[in-house]
């Protein structure tokens, strides 16, 4: 059979389906190549952090063991022994790599002024500082501890507060706790429980 390399590239793209064109079949060589990928890799299983489904993932790393390296992922795939998602991921799941090795990856607080149009970067300290300035004068200024009827309800109605999709259960849990100790009622977050 006379192909071309481009018609031969073509083929090999198809994956399984197309595998036997050529008369052998192409899926021990696919197997071949993930295994060479992630020959030597570390394997981590992790959740994946996005929404409450809380699919398995793993992770390859490699470098771990090597001194004076630091450890790269390199692959990130569904779990197939994890009772939720068996091995799959949505296409969300799927582009977790690109959420671990991104170059436009935030490292450090920042903050945006009233009235600036950009965010500038502060230090850990001084952000920590200002949330907890902030924090006591807003709800000094806004906590109500009366409704309008006389009923007590020590809420504190100027802030509100969210949790982002790749927070834990367990600080998700410590945000509930200090939040609803704030009397903050305005609350939502993506805890798994
Ligand atoms: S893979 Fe998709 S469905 Fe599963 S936890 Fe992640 S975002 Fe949710």
């Amino acid at each position: 059979m006379e192909t071309s390399r481009r018609e031969f590239l073509k083929v090999a793209a198809l994956g399984g389906a197309a595998a036997t064109a050529f008369g052998f079949d192409l899926r021990p060589a696919y197997a071949q190549l993930r295994e060479l990928k992630i020959a030597r890799a570390t394997e981590t299983r992790s959740t994946c952090p996005y929404c409450a489904v809380s699919c398995g993932v793993i992770i390859y790393t490699l470098g771990d063991k090597a001194k004076n390296v630091t450890p790269q992922v390199i692959h990130v795939e569904g779990d197939p022994d994890h009772p939720i998602n068996r091995g799959t991921l949505c296409p969300k799941g799927a582009s977790l790599e690109q959420d671990i090795l991104n170059e436009r990856r935030l490292l450090k607080p920042q903050v945006r002024r009233p009235g600036a149009t950009d965010w500038e970067d502060i230090s850990w300290d001084k952000a920590l500082d200002e949330i907890a300035a902030w924090t006591k004068k807003t709800r000094d200024d806004t906590f109500v501890e009366r409704d309008a009827n006389g009923k007590t309800v020590n809420r504190c109605e100027g802030i509100a507060f969210t949790g982002g999709c790749t927070d834990t259960n367990e600080i998700n849990y410590l945000f509930v706790k200090s939040m609803r100790s704030l009397g903050v009622c305005y609350l939502e977050n993506q805890a798994r429980v």
